[in-house]
Protein backbone atom coordinates (compact mmCIF):
# COMPACT_ATOMS: atom_id res chain seq x y z
CA UNK A 1 0.00 0.00 0.00
CA UNK A 2 1.41 3.48 -0.51
CA UNK A 3 1.24 5.50 2.81
CA UNK A 4 1.78 8.98 3.00
CA UNK A 5 3.00 11.53 6.01
CA UNK A 6 2.02 15.08 5.49
CA UNK A 7 4.08 17.64 7.53
CA UNK A 8 1.71 18.77 10.38
CA UNK A 9 0.17 22.20 9.76
CA UNK A 10 -1.52 23.37 12.50
CA UNK A 11 0.09 25.89 15.11
CA UNK A 12 3.08 24.63 17.49
CA UNK A 13 2.36 20.99 16.13
CA UNK A 14 5.88 19.28 15.89
CA UNK A 15 5.17 15.72 16.20
CA UNK A 16 5.09 13.44 13.15
CA UNK A 17 2.65 10.83 11.74
CA UNK A 18 5.35 8.30 11.19
CA UNK A 19 8.92 8.29 12.67
CA UNK A 20 11.75 6.94 10.71
CA UNK A 21 11.51 3.71 12.52
CA UNK A 22 8.12 3.08 11.77
CA UNK A 23 8.39 3.84 8.41
CA UNK A 24 11.41 1.31 8.02
CA UNK A 25 8.81 -1.39 9.37
CA UNK A 26 6.27 -0.43 6.49
CA UNK A 27 8.79 -0.88 4.31
CA UNK A 28 9.79 -4.05 5.22
CA UNK A 29 6.28 -5.21 5.34
CA UNK A 30 6.03 -4.57 1.49
CA UNK A 31 4.66 -0.72 1.82
CA UNK A 32 5.69 2.55 0.05
CA UNK A 33 5.38 5.27 2.21
CA UNK A 34 5.95 9.21 0.90
CA UNK A 35 6.70 11.75 3.72
CA UNK A 36 6.76 15.09 2.57
CA UNK A 37 9.92 17.28 2.88
CA UNK A 38 10.50 18.38 6.01
CA UNK A 39 7.99 16.93 8.12
CA UNK A 40 10.52 15.06 11.19
CA UNK A 41 13.06 18.11 11.30
CA UNK A 42 11.42 20.31 14.00
CA UNK A 43 12.03 16.94 16.50
CA UNK A 44 15.37 15.97 14.81
CA UNK A 45 14.05 13.33 12.70
CA UNK A 46 15.72 14.69 9.25
CA UNK A 47 14.72 14.11 5.28
CA UNK A 48 17.83 11.73 5.15
CA UNK A 49 16.95 10.20 8.12
CA UNK A 50 13.53 9.32 6.34
CA UNK A 51 15.28 7.99 3.49
CA UNK A 52 17.47 5.62 5.59
CA UNK A 53 14.70 4.44 6.99
CA UNK A 54 13.05 3.79 3.16
CA UNK A 55 10.33 6.62 2.49
CA UNK A 56 10.43 8.17 -0.51
CA UNK A 57 10.18 12.12 -0.02
CA UNK A 58 7.92 14.64 -1.66
CA UNK A 59 8.25 18.32 -1.82
CA UNK A 60 4.71 19.40 -1.08
CA UNK A 61 1.45 18.01 0.93
CA UNK A 62 -0.41 18.13 -2.09
CA UNK A 63 1.10 15.37 -3.60
CA UNK A 64 1.28 13.52 -0.81
CA UNK A 65 -2.36 13.62 -0.24
CA UNK A 66 -2.71 12.94 -4.19
CA UNK A 67 -0.83 9.82 -4.30
CA UNK A 68 -1.14 7.83 -0.69
CA UNK A 69 -4.07 4.99 -0.02
CA UNK A 70 -3.58 5.85 3.57
CA UNK A 71 -2.98 9.07 5.25
CA UNK A 72 -0.94 9.02 8.62
CA UNK A 73 -1.42 11.94 10.66
CA UNK A 74 -0.99 13.51 14.67
CA UNK A 75 -3.65 16.05 14.83
CA UNK A 76 -7.03 16.85 13.12
CA UNK A 77 -7.12 18.05 9.85
CA UNK A 78 -7.17 21.77 8.64
CA UNK A 79 -9.21 22.81 6.28
CA UNK A 80 -6.56 22.68 3.28
CA UNK A 81 -6.53 18.90 4.26
CA UNK A 82 -9.70 18.18 4.11
CA UNK A 83 -10.09 19.65 0.92
CA UNK A 84 -7.36 17.06 -0.53
CA UNK A 85 -9.15 13.82 0.72
CA UNK A 86 -10.92 12.12 -1.73
CA UNK A 87 -13.31 8.95 -1.40
CA UNK A 88 -11.48 5.42 -0.84
CA UNK A 89 -8.75 7.34 0.81
CA UNK A 90 -7.98 6.29 4.48
CA UNK A 91 -7.03 8.99 7.52
CA UNK A 92 -5.84 7.45 10.33
CA UNK A 93 -5.26 10.82 13.41
CA UNK A 94 -6.50 12.27 16.14
CA UNK A 95 -9.82 14.15 15.20
CA UNK A 96 -11.92 14.98 18.13
CA UNK A 97 -14.59 15.18 16.08
CA UNK A 98 -17.20 15.90 19.02
CA UNK A 99 -16.92 19.25 19.63
CA UNK A 100 -16.06 19.84 15.85
CA UNK A 101 -18.78 19.95 13.38
CA UNK A 102 -16.91 21.82 10.92
CA UNK A 103 -14.75 19.57 10.77
CA UNK A 104 -17.10 16.14 10.61
CA UNK A 105 -18.33 17.92 7.70
CA UNK A 106 -15.37 18.49 5.87
CA UNK A 107 -14.61 14.84 6.34
CA UNK A 108 -17.83 13.64 5.24
CA UNK A 109 -17.63 15.66 2.02
CA UNK A 110 -14.59 14.35 1.31
CA UNK A 111 -15.78 11.22 1.06
CA UNK A 112 -13.11 9.20 2.61
CA UNK A 113 -12.98 6.75 5.67
CA UNK A 114 -11.67 8.62 8.70
CA UNK A 115 -10.36 6.39 11.50
CA UNK A 116 -9.59 8.61 14.91
CA UNK A 117 -7.00 7.56 17.14
CA UNK A 118 -8.72 8.53 20.00
CA UNK A 119 -11.79 5.47 19.74
CA UNK A 120 -9.60 2.85 19.23
CA UNK A 121 -10.10 0.56 22.24
CA UNK A 122 -8.51 -2.32 23.85
CA UNK A 123 -9.54 -5.63 25.76
CA UNK A 124 -9.08 -3.93 28.94
CA UNK A 125 -11.58 -1.32 28.06
CA UNK A 126 -8.73 1.32 27.69
CA UNK A 127 -8.26 3.74 24.97
CA UNK A 128 -4.74 2.42 23.69
CA UNK A 129 -4.03 5.91 21.85
CA UNK A 130 -4.48 8.32 23.79
CA UNK A 131 -2.75 6.38 26.79
CA UNK A 132 0.68 7.37 25.43
CA UNK A 133 0.20 11.31 26.00
CA UNK A 134 -1.32 10.80 29.45
CA UNK A 135 1.87 9.06 30.37
CA UNK A 136 3.88 11.48 29.00
CA UNK A 137 1.56 14.38 30.62
CA UNK A 138 1.60 12.64 33.81
CA UNK A 139 5.40 12.14 34.38
CA UNK A 140 5.84 15.66 32.80
CA UNK A 141 3.58 17.20 35.60
CA UNK A 142 6.05 16.46 38.55
CA UNK A 143 8.79 17.71 36.32
CA UNK A 144 7.02 21.11 35.71
CA UNK A 145 5.82 20.54 39.20
CA UNK A 146 9.11 21.13 40.86
CA UNK A 147 10.34 24.05 38.40
CA UNK A 148 7.37 25.89 39.31
CA UNK A 149 8.24 25.35 43.27
CA UNK A 150 11.46 27.09 42.60
CA UNK A 151 11.52 31.19 43.65
CA UNK A 152 11.79 32.47 40.46
CA UNK A 153 8.78 30.90 38.96
CA UNK A 154 6.86 32.08 41.47
CA UNK A 155 7.12 28.96 44.21
CA UNK A 156 7.89 28.98 47.66
CA UNK A 157 11.26 28.31 46.76
CA UNK A 158 11.42 24.18 47.83
CA UNK A 159 13.24 21.41 46.15
CA UNK A 160 10.59 18.31 45.30
CA UNK A 161 13.07 15.74 46.61
CA UNK A 162 14.70 17.36 49.79
CA UNK A 163 18.26 17.10 50.70
CA UNK A 164 19.67 14.79 54.09
CA UNK A 165 17.82 16.93 56.74
CA UNK A 166 15.15 18.85 55.16
CA UNK A 167 12.43 16.45 54.43
CA UNK A 168 11.32 16.70 50.61
CA UNK A 169 7.59 17.97 48.90
CA UNK A 170 4.23 16.85 49.34
CA UNK A 171 2.83 16.05 46.01
CA UNK A 172 -1.04 15.00 45.84
CA UNK A 173 -2.40 13.76 43.02
CA UNK A 174 -6.21 13.81 42.29
CA UNK A 175 -6.80 10.83 40.13
CA UNK A 176 -4.81 7.90 40.11
CA UNK A 177 -5.17 6.81 36.39
CA UNK A 178 -2.55 6.75 33.61
CA UNK A 179 -1.62 10.67 34.19
CA UNK A 180 -1.55 9.83 37.78
CA UNK A 181 -0.03 6.71 38.36
CA UNK A 182 3.06 7.97 36.17
CA UNK A 183 2.83 11.45 37.95
CA UNK A 184 3.55 9.19 41.21
CA UNK A 185 5.75 6.91 39.91
CA UNK A 186 8.12 10.35 38.98
CA UNK A 187 6.95 11.85 41.68
CA UNK A 188 8.15 9.08 44.30
CA UNK A 189 11.13 8.88 42.33
CA UNK A 190 12.13 11.83 43.13
CA UNK A 191 11.62 11.56 46.80
CA UNK A 192 8.66 13.46 47.54
CA UNK A 193 5.91 12.39 49.78
CA UNK A 194 3.47 11.16 47.81
CA UNK A 195 -0.22 10.89 48.16
CA UNK A 196 -2.90 9.36 45.35
CA UNK A 197 -6.72 9.98 46.10
CA UNK A 198 -9.47 8.37 43.82
CA UNK A 199 -12.36 7.15 43.91
CA UNK A 200 -12.07 3.72 42.50
CA UNK A 201 -11.05 0.70 44.98
CA UNK A 202 -9.56 -0.99 42.16
CA UNK A 203 -6.70 1.89 41.09
CA UNK A 204 -6.44 2.32 44.94
CA UNK A 205 -5.09 -1.46 45.17
CA UNK A 206 -2.89 -1.91 42.25
CA UNK A 207 -1.22 1.40 43.72
CA UNK A 208 -0.82 0.22 46.90
CA UNK A 209 0.45 -2.98 45.50
CA UNK A 210 3.06 -1.40 42.99
CA UNK A 211 4.55 1.16 45.48
CA UNK A 212 4.53 -0.96 48.84
CA UNK A 213 2.83 1.09 50.60
CA UNK A 214 5.47 3.97 49.91
CA UNK A 215 3.01 6.04 48.13
CA UNK A 216 -0.23 6.89 50.35
CA UNK A 217 -3.39 5.91 48.97
CA UNK A 218 -6.76 8.00 50.02
CA UNK A 219 -10.38 6.98 48.89
CA UNK A 220 -11.31 10.86 47.48
CA UNK A 221 -14.47 12.71 48.81
CA UNK A 222 -14.05 16.50 49.16
CA UNK A 223 -13.38 16.11 53.13
CA UNK A 224 -9.92 14.28 52.00
CA UNK A 225 -9.50 16.25 49.34
CA UNK A 226 -9.98 19.44 51.34
CA UNK A 227 -7.70 17.96 54.08
CA UNK A 228 -4.50 17.00 52.02
CA UNK A 229 -4.81 19.81 49.31
CA UNK A 230 -4.40 22.18 52.03
CA UNK A 231 -1.03 20.54 53.55
CA UNK A 232 0.79 20.00 49.84
CA UNK A 233 3.15 22.44 47.95
CA UNK A 234 2.10 20.23 44.84
CA UNK A 235 -1.39 19.03 43.65
CA UNK A 236 -1.16 17.11 40.30
CA UNK A 237 -5.16 17.37 39.26
CA UNK A 238 -5.67 13.95 37.19
CA UNK A 239 -9.26 13.00 37.04
CA UNK A 240 -11.49 12.03 33.87
CA UNK A 241 -15.00 10.90 33.87
CA UNK A 242 -15.46 9.47 30.24
CA UNK A 243 -17.10 11.54 27.78
CA UNK A 244 -17.68 14.40 30.63
CA UNK A 245 -16.36 18.09 31.62
CA UNK A 246 -13.75 17.45 34.92
CA UNK A 247 -15.74 17.20 38.00
CA UNK A 248 -14.61 20.38 40.11
CA UNK A 249 -12.81 18.89 42.77
CA UNK A 250 -10.90 21.63 44.71
CA UNK A 251 -13.21 24.42 45.54
CA UNK A 252 -11.51 28.28 45.02
CA UNK A 253 -11.86 28.71 49.15
CA UNK A 254 -9.20 25.39 49.54
CA UNK A 255 -6.57 26.73 46.89
CA UNK A 256 -6.73 30.23 49.34
CA UNK A 257 -6.16 27.95 52.73
CA UNK A 258 -3.22 26.46 50.44
CA UNK A 259 0.25 27.87 51.83
CA UNK A 260 1.84 30.91 49.76
CA UNK A 261 4.24 29.63 46.89
CA UNK A 262 2.50 26.27 46.53
CA UNK A 263 1.95 24.77 43.27
CA UNK A 264 -1.23 23.57 40.89
CA UNK A 265 -0.46 21.35 37.90
CA UNK A 266 -3.95 20.83 36.78
CA UNK A 267 -3.10 18.05 34.16
CA UNK A 268 -7.57 17.76 33.59
CA UNK A 269 -7.88 21.06 31.83
CA UNK A 270 -8.49 19.77 28.35
CA UNK A 271 -11.69 18.69 30.18
CA UNK A 272 -12.12 22.10 31.97
CA UNK A 273 -9.67 21.19 34.61
CA UNK A 274 -11.09 19.54 38.92
CA UNK A 275 -9.83 23.39 40.80
CA UNK A 276 -12.11 25.96 40.25
CA UNK A 277 -9.16 28.04 39.78
CA UNK A 278 -7.73 26.39 36.60
CA UNK A 279 -8.23 28.07 33.32
CA UNK A 280 -6.14 26.75 30.15
CA UNK A 281 -2.74 28.09 29.77
CA UNK A 282 -0.44 27.73 26.53
CA UNK A 283 3.58 26.58 26.50
CA UNK A 284 4.23 30.55 25.51
CA UNK A 285 2.32 31.87 28.73
CA UNK A 286 1.88 28.59 30.99
CA UNK A 287 1.65 29.63 34.60
CA UNK A 288 -0.63 32.06 36.71
CA UNK A 289 -0.93 32.79 40.54
CA UNK A 290 -4.40 32.95 42.15
CA UNK A 291 -4.43 33.57 46.00
CA UNK A 292 -0.13 33.04 46.07
CA UNK A 293 -0.86 29.75 43.97
CA UNK A 294 1.11 29.09 41.29
CA UNK A 295 -1.55 27.71 38.38
CA UNK A 296 0.01 25.35 35.68
CA UNK A 297 -2.85 24.44 33.17
CA UNK A 298 -1.78 24.15 29.55
CA UNK A 299 -3.93 22.00 27.47
CA UNK A 300 -0.97 20.03 25.25
CA UNK A 301 1.63 19.20 27.95
CA UNK A 302 2.61 16.55 25.26
CA UNK A 303 3.90 19.42 22.64
CA UNK A 304 6.85 20.98 24.59
CA UNK A 305 8.38 17.31 24.69
CA UNK A 306 6.75 16.39 20.34
CA UNK A 307 9.83 14.42 19.95
CA UNK A 308 9.22 11.90 22.90
CA UNK A 309 5.59 12.39 22.67
CA UNK A 310 5.89 11.31 18.58
CA UNK A 311 7.73 8.17 19.21
CA UNK A 312 5.70 7.28 22.57
CA UNK A 313 2.41 7.80 19.72
CA UNK A 314 3.98 5.92 16.95
CA UNK A 315 4.94 2.69 19.59
CA UNK A 316 0.94 2.57 20.19
CA UNK A 317 -0.13 3.15 16.66
CA UNK A 318 2.09 0.95 14.71
CA UNK A 319 0.97 -1.85 15.03
CA UNK A 320 -2.46 -0.33 13.79
CA UNK A 321 -0.74 1.03 11.16
CA UNK A 322 0.91 -2.27 9.94
CA UNK A 323 -2.99 -3.68 10.02
CA UNK A 324 -4.30 -0.97 8.16
CA UNK A 325 -1.64 -1.06 5.37
CA UNK A 326 -1.75 -4.89 5.31
CA UNK A 327 -5.41 -6.20 5.14
CA UNK A 328 -6.36 -2.51 3.53
CA UNK A 329 -9.07 -1.23 6.02
CA UNK A 330 -12.23 -2.98 5.66
CA UNK A 331 -10.42 -6.32 6.24
CA UNK A 332 -8.41 -5.00 9.25
CA UNK A 333 -11.83 -3.27 10.84
CA UNK A 334 -13.03 -6.82 10.15
CA UNK A 335 -10.65 -8.81 11.86
CA UNK A 336 -10.22 -6.44 14.90
CA UNK A 337 -13.23 -5.31 16.83
CA UNK A 338 -10.63 -2.43 18.50
CA UNK A 339 -9.56 -0.77 15.24
CA UNK A 340 -12.94 -0.74 13.93
CA UNK A 341 -14.22 1.07 16.66
CA UNK A 342 -11.72 4.17 15.63
CA UNK A 343 -13.46 4.41 12.31
CA UNK A 344 -15.65 7.84 13.10
CA UNK A 345 -16.63 8.58 9.36
CA UNK A 346 -17.22 6.59 6.01
CA UNK A 347 -18.21 7.36 2.65
CA UNK A 348 -19.89 10.42 3.67
CA UNK A 349 -21.52 10.30 7.06
CA UNK A 350 -20.29 9.25 10.70
CA UNK A 351 -20.27 6.03 12.04
CA UNK A 352 -19.47 6.53 15.11
CA UNK A 353 -22.34 6.45 17.78
CA UNK A 354 -21.31 8.45 20.74
CA UNK A 355 -19.34 11.24 18.10
CA UNK A 356 -22.57 11.07 15.63
CA UNK A 357 -24.60 11.78 18.76
CA UNK A 358 -22.34 14.59 20.16
CA UNK A 359 -23.05 15.97 16.63
CA UNK A 360 -26.87 15.64 16.60
CA UNK A 361 -26.45 13.54 13.66
CA UNK A 362 -28.35 10.40 12.46
CA UNK A 363 -26.33 7.09 11.93
P1 LIG B 1 -7.78 7.78 33.34
O1 LIG B 1 -9.16 7.41 32.98
O2 LIG B 1 -6.67 6.80 33.12
O3 LIG B 1 -7.73 8.18 34.89
C1 LIG B 1 -8.67 9.05 35.48
C2 LIG B 1 -8.83 8.66 36.95
O4 LIG B 1 -9.68 9.63 37.57
C3 LIG B 1 -9.48 7.28 37.16
O5 LIG B 1 -8.63 6.47 37.94
C4 LIG B 1 -10.78 7.62 37.89
O6 LIG B 1 -11.14 6.64 38.84
C5 LIG B 1 -10.40 8.95 38.58
N1 LIG B 1 -11.55 9.75 39.00
C6 LIG B 1 -12.68 10.00 38.31
N2 LIG B 1 -13.50 10.78 39.08
C7 LIG B 1 -12.83 11.01 40.24
C8 LIG B 1 -13.16 11.74 41.42
N3 LIG B 1 -14.32 12.38 41.57
N4 LIG B 1 -12.23 11.76 42.40
C9 LIG B 1 -11.05 11.11 42.28
N5 LIG B 1 -10.70 10.40 41.19
C10 LIG B 1 -11.59 10.35 40.19
O7 LIG B 1 -7.48 9.17 32.59
P2 LIG B 1 -6.04 9.76 32.24
O8 LIG B 1 -5.60 9.21 30.94
O9 LIG B 1 -5.17 9.60 33.44
O10 LIG B 1 -6.40 11.30 31.99
C11 LIG B 1 -6.61 12.20 33.08
C12 LIG B 1 -6.91 13.59 32.51
O11 LIG B 1 -5.73 14.13 31.91
C13 LIG B 1 -7.96 13.60 31.38
O12 LIG B 1 -8.79 14.74 31.54
C14 LIG B 1 -7.14 13.73 30.13
O13 LIG B 1 -7.87 14.30 29.06
C15 LIG B 1 -6.07 14.66 30.65
N6 LIG B 1 -4.87 14.81 29.81
C16 LIG B 1 -4.41 16.07 29.65
C17 LIG B 1 -3.26 16.31 28.94
C18 LIG B 1 -2.74 17.72 28.83
O14 LIG B 1 -1.88 17.98 27.99
N7 LIG B 1 -3.20 18.65 29.64
C19 LIG B 1 -2.57 15.25 28.33
C20 LIG B 1 -3.06 13.95 28.51
C21 LIG B 1 -4.22 13.74 29.26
Amino acid sequence: MRIGVPKEIKVHEYRVGLVPASVRELVAHGHEVLVETGAGAAIGFSDDAYRAAGATLLADAAEVFAQAELIVKVKEPQPQEWARLRPGQVLFAYLHLAPDPEQAKGLMASGCTAIAYETVTDAQGGLPLLAPMSEVAGRMAVQVGARCLEKEAGGAGILLSGVPGVPGARVTIIGGGVVGSNAARIAHGMRAHVTVLDKSARVLNALDAEFNGAVDTLFATYDSIEATVVESDLVIGAVLVPGAAAPKLVRRETVRRMRPGSVVVDVAIDQGGCFETSRPTTHADPTYVVDGVVHYCVTNMPGAVARTSAVALNNATLPFTLQLADKGWKRACAENPHLAAGVNVHAGRVTHPAVAEALGLEL
